[in-house]
């Protein structure tokens, strides 16, 4: 058991306290340091899970990258993706859709494409998550390339 940004060993109390709060392994100054962001931002856990899921499968990602006009949850610069992840889904009002539309016409405007992941994904379906957006970054780099 190792932390997954610094790679310390964790102690067991360490790793209970993180894998109870946020399901992913850090030492006791990581979690710190995502327990602010958390506060901060109102940050999901599962963008916290699906973030470490994408650094390990050897994507690029940012956590709460700022886009110049709101926080996104998970961004992957490189390829110009946003990803946020939705914790709403089930009860999403029109007013919710249509805002996410014109934010997503916003990025697409700055050439940012952005999918939106529910959260039960992440919790259920973590290495599938992981591997589809892997798809859609090589998608994107493809695309990139060819313009
Ligand atoms: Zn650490």
């Amino acid at each position: 058991m190792t932390c997954l940004e610094c790679k310390k060993n964790l102690t067991y109390v360490d790793h209970k306290n993180a894998m109870d709060t946020l399901g992913v392994e850090l030492c006791a100054r990581h979690k710190t340091l995502i327990d602010k962001l958390i506060r901060k931002y109102g940050t999901p856990i599962q963008a916290i899970q699906l973030y470490y899921g994408l650094k390990k499968a050897g994507a690029n990602p940012t956590l709460e990258w700022w886009d110049g006009k709101k926080s996104v949850d998970i961004a992957i610069s490189r390829v110009k993706l946003n990803i946020e992840i939705d914790t709403e889904y089930q009860m999403i009002t029109h007013n919710r859709a249509i805002t996410h539309l014109e934010e997503t016409m916003h990025s697409f405007k700055n050439g940012f494409t952005t999918i939106r992941i529910p959260h039960d994904l992440v919790t259920h379906y973590l290495n599938e998550t992981v591997t589809n957006i892997i798809g859609i970054t090589e998608g994107l780099k493809a695309n990139i390339r060819v313009i």
